[in-house]
């Protein structure tokens, strides 16, 4: 499994940042996190950081070209080239797609697709409590919208390719390590 790519895929709140962190380290392959890739473009003020800000505050993705060349670089660095964590990408059927003719052009080995589970109520509450500057209700219920319009289409996608490993995510956060570390073999 070190080998390849793994995609983590679920709902805004289902703990994929704090999980692939955790998997990331055991697996020795770096953590990339789209997200917070643009959180930080955010705060050093640069030319993506601009593009992105009113997009990352109002809970809407960001459109694709300004992400998906971000992708494909990161991915070329030489700390990927024995595998990879991606958090937060893909999360359209178009960056999927992407994403799949990327590592086919690379010959890269097929990659692995977690989905955490958790039901909303439980993704409103601890998107409450973490308190980041797009945590407010307003702003969640948009994230939660975009992510059941176009990021959970995905689990169809996935699952016809037929590389998804469902996990239930609504659980303690070291019992869903425990769950991923035997789904992932590390
Ligand atoms: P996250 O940290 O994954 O919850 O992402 C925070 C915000 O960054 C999202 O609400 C989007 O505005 C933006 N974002 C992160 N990843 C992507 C992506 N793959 N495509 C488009 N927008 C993204």
């Amino acid at each position: 499994m070190a080998e390849s790519g793994i995609v983590f895929l679920g709902p805004p709140g289902a703990g994929k940042g704090t999980q692939a962190e955790i998997i990331a380290a055991c697996l020795h392959v770096p953590h990339i996190s789209t997200g917070e890739i643009l959180r930080e473009a955010i705060r050093e003020g640069t030319p993506l950081g601009h593009k992105a800000q009113t997009y990352v505050d109002q809970g809407h993705l960001v459109p694709n070209e300004l992400i998906l060349e971000l992708v494909a670089e990161r991915l070329h660095h030489s700390d990927a080239q024995k595998g990879w964590i991606l958090d937060g990408f893909p999360r359209n059927v178009s960056q999927a797609s992407f994403l799949d003719d990327l590592l086919e052009k690379r010959h890269h080995p097929p990659h692995q697709v977690v989905n955490l589970e958790v039901p909303d109520k439980v993704l409103i509450d601890r998107l409450l409590l973490r308190g980041r500057k797009d945590d407010n209700e307003e702003v969640i219920r948009n994230r939660l919208v975009v992510y059941y319009e176009q990021t959970s289409p995905l689990i169809d996608y996935y699952t016809k390719k037929g590389n998804l490993h469902s996990v239930n995510g609504d659980r303690t956060p070291t019992e869903v390590t425990l769950a991923l570390k035997e789904v992932l073999m590390c």
